[in-house]
């Protein structure tokens, strides 16, 4: 803990590691946890003394609103060991604005930004163990923060707790990703939630999301609510398109999420000569151009797996394939946010911070 904070953080250390019992080569994403886990209680209008605790369930009252009305907000960051065994995260800071924008936005506290650091970062020294070295292997983080009050009124809580969790995360590999995209469900409107990192707005797009996978398509691409006519983007991605060598990015706004790799690969993307625009993008543009074979990639963006190459799409009864390339964008710009993130390149952005 640094000495420059008047924070108080208790930290309570777990009598036993369950490290042993855990196999690192066979992880599935988001299923296991570390020995610790950071929480903090707000109650009586402050956010009381922090604290890391080993990892336990919670006891909450049933009637508390998360449960009711779904007021709760999340976070997913990573920390990447380097080869000379430091921690280091990849722009923080905007994982830290990101949930206090999303707070707000469902009447939520904010959570203070010394809490927020200090504790992160005395949680990842502590089960610095689990994070394991080598390009692809991270330590996934879920901060969130719930409605902890009693009571079933429908409106905001007075009580709330945010609390970090983490659990160890290898290489991502989903195998092939082919997209449908959104012509009658949606995840967002205009004036609503859907940039803010809310719980319903993951749980909405399950069943939409299971229609496309009975079909053969492993994510659903969104479009505007009103015409379904714009690309926006996709669970848990912002999404790219490169038609002939222009990449094109839907702007973002109250409907799609400020996505920390969107705006990563937006800027490498432009340094490296590429011509992005980020501009409303058209279904019918998109078609077009794959018509024409012009389409030569889309790909996703977001923490979980840097950049997910779509190998196909879907839109109505038709479906397409897109080429294979040698020399993708996605490929290279995924290769100098690694090389940032895992600290084997210079970092001339300053997106990576020391844990
Ligand atoms: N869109 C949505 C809906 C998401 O949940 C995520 C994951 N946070 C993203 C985009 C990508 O955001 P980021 O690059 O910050 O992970």
């Amino acid at each position: 803990m640094s000495n420059t904070t008047t924070l108080q953080l208790e930290v309570e250390k777990a009598k036993t590691s369950k490290i042993n019992e855990v196999d690192f080569d066979n992880l599935a994403f988001g299923s296991v946890f570390t020995d610790h886990m950071f929480i903090c209680d707000y109650v009586n209008g402050e956010w009381k003394t922090p604290k890391i605790i080993p990892y336990q369930s919670l006891v909450i009252d049933p009637s508390a609103r998360v449960f009711h009305y779904g007021q709760a907000v999340f976070e997913g960051m990573k920390a990447y060991k380097d080869d000379n065994d430091q921690i280091w995260l990849f722009r923080p800071k905007d994982n830290f604005d990101r949930i206090n924008k999303s707070s707000k936005r469902m009447a939520m506290p904010e959570f203070p930004e010394e809490y927020f650091f200090e504790g992160l970062k005395t949680l990842l020294n502590l089960d610095k163990d689990w994070i394991k070295k080598g390009l692809g292997n991270s330590l996934y983080i879920r901060p969130f923060v719930i409605a902890s009050e009693p009571g079933v009124m429908a409106s905001p809580a007075e009580e709330y707790k945010f609390i970090i969790i983490c659990a160890p995360a290898q290489a991502y590999y989903g195998g092939e990703v082919r997209v449908k995209i959104a012509d009658h469900y949606s995840r967002a409107a205009s004036g609503g939630v859907g940039a803010a990192k809310t719980a319903g707005n993951y749980a909405a797009q399950f069943y939409p999301t299971k229609l496309a996978k009975e079909e053969g398509f492993q994510q659903v691409v969104w479009t505007d609510a009103n015409t379904h006519e714009y690309l926006e983007e996709a669970g848990t991605m912002n999404v790219f398109f490169r038609i002939g060598d222009k990449l094109l990015t839907a702007p973002t706004n109250d409907r799609i999420l400020d996505g920390i790799t969107r705006k990563s690969v937006i800027e490498i993307a432009k340094d490296k000569g590429i011509d992005v625009e980020i501009r409303p993008v058209k279904v019918n543009e998109i078609v077009e151009a794959a018509k024409k074979g012009n389409l030569k990639e889309i790909f996703g963006s977001g923490t979980a797996a840097v950049i997910t190459p779509v190998v196909g799409f879907g839109y109505k009864d038709k479906k397409w394939d897109l080429p294979k390339l040698t020399d993708a964008y996605s490929s290279v710009i995924k290769e100098a946010i690694l090389n940032i993130q895992y600290n084997k390149s210079e970092d001339k952005y300053g997106w990576r911070y020391k844990a």
